[in-house]
């Protein structure tokens, strides 16, 4: 067995493990990332994700720290206004709109929007660049061994020696089965269709989540391609609709997008093959353990509403990143300090996007009413929009 030193161990190179490098190594750390899976930067490859990623303002502030944000900010699209649209009646048709302009709490965008696969181009760009970085794909993080001063992290025939293991590997996490850290896990029997789609009006930089039943109809604008208005759709249906959805060949399926999406951008058609996502909630019982620290979907997962899911995960990396000012890497006041800041907040967020979810699924007429209500009355109230848009941004 070899024997190296690094100072952190990240498991898994999906988007937040690759930030997570990138934030790291940018503070001056000796950086090992390990994932048996290259990550697919080609929009065209069929295992592309062609999901994308709406990046809240404190999430840009941690690309920034982490060093990225220049490399990403040219492919990104502003969203200026997150619409909430009511088409819960009888008839499939838009009843209210609820705008939540960004100039109301700030000057500049609530977000800016990337196609995940380009996501994982730029950042694997910059961290090929970067001296301090071992980055190893087609092995997988191995045996684990923690004790006070350090953890050992087997991958093939070498054993590292690090401060900190850093699980960033997904949803089905094998770091924190390892350390034994529990699961909880909600299933709603619901899946999101995911793809790029081509429309014929302008998207005017809005993002636009539709409730009917089933889950919510989100747009969010990408840039024009080829002199088409482009935008990600993510689309959330009872398992067996989306199943159906996900089956049905194109012509069909884009008659349905056009009467699900109520023309709010006019035809739309694919412009991309679809993905399908099983919808859960997921919440690790702790987040910390032995010179071991979860983030991401390791850690949580949640519904795609509101933009929370990744931008959740980059605070989790901007408390942990930021608390080694103040605590040796990987300590025990390091990573209680850790799981102590961020567990609020995270909790916060996985009941607040479950209610919203199950809300958005209804299809019992007396909630539907009711909630066209509770919209009317959140939208009305100047102090209430406000405190609700800054809540959204992580305040
Ligand atoms: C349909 C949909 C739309 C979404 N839209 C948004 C949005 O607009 N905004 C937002 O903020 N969030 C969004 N999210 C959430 C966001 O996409 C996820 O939070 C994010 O992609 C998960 O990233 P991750 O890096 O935690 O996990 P993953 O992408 O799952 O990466 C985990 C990595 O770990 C690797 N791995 C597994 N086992 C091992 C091992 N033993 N050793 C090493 N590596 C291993 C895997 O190969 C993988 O590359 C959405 C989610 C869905 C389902």
């Amino acid at each position: 067995m070899i024997r190296k030193n690094t100072q952190v161990f990240v498991s898994g190179a999906g988007i937040a493990g690759l930030t997570t490098v990138c934030a790291f190594a940018q503070k001056g750390f000796d950086v090992v990332c390990v994932d048996p899976q290259k990550p697919i930067t080609n929009v065209k490859s069929f295992d592309a994700d062609l999901r994308s990623t709406a990046f809240l303002q404190p999430a840009r502030k941690t690309l920034q720290t982490a060093g990225v944000w220049d490399c990403l900010k040219p492919f990104s699209t502003p969203l200026d206004i997150m619409r909430l649209a009511d088409a819960g009646g009888a008839e499939n048709k838009i009843r209210m709109i609820a705008d939540f302009a960004s100039l109301e709490i700030s000057d500049e965008a609530f977000a800016w929007n990337l196609p995940n696969w380009l996501l994982r181009r730029e950042l694997l760009n910059y961290i090929e660049n970067l001296p301090n970085v071992t980055f190893l794909t087609g092995q997988k993080t191995g045996r684990v061994t923690s004790r006070i001063s350090e953890i050992l992290v087997q991958v093939g025939e070498v054993q590292y020696s690090c401060k900190l293991l850093i699980g960033a590997d997904g949803r089905n996490s094998q770091t924190r089965e390892a350390m034994g850290i529990p699961v909880q896990t909600w299933r709603y029997g619901q899946k999101a269709i995911a793809m790029a789609v081509y429309h014929t009006l302008p998207h005017d930089n809005i993002s636009t989540e539709i409730h009917r039943t089933g889950g919510p109809f989100t747009t969010v604008p990408l840039p024009d391609h080829d002199g088409n208005h482009m935008s990600s759709i993510i689309w959330m249906e009872t398992s067996a609709k989306a199943n159906v959805l996900f089956e049905m060949d194109e012509t069909n399926f884009n008659s349905m997008l056009n009467s699900r999406s109520c023309g709010i951008l006019g035809n739309i058609r694919l412009a991309s093959r679809r993905n399908l996502w099983p919808i859960i909630t997921q919440r690790a019982k702790r987040l910390t353990g032995q010179r071991y620290a979860l983030l991401a979907e390791a850690a949580h997962v949640i519904p795609p509403i509101g933009a929370q899911g990744l931008n959740m995960s980059l605070n989790d990396l901007a408390t942990i990143l930021e608390l080694t000012n103040t605590h040796e890497l990987g300590s025990v006041s390091h990573l209680s300090a850790y799981e102590k800041a961020r567990k609020k907040d995270i909790n916060f967020r996985i009941n607040g996007v479950d209610a919203l979810n199950r809300a958005a699924m209804t299809d019992n007429k007396s909630f539907l009413a009711l909630r066209l209500k509770a919209l009317q009355a959140l939208h009305g109230f100047t102090p209430l929009r406000k405190t609700l848009m800054k809540a959204g941004l992580g305040a």
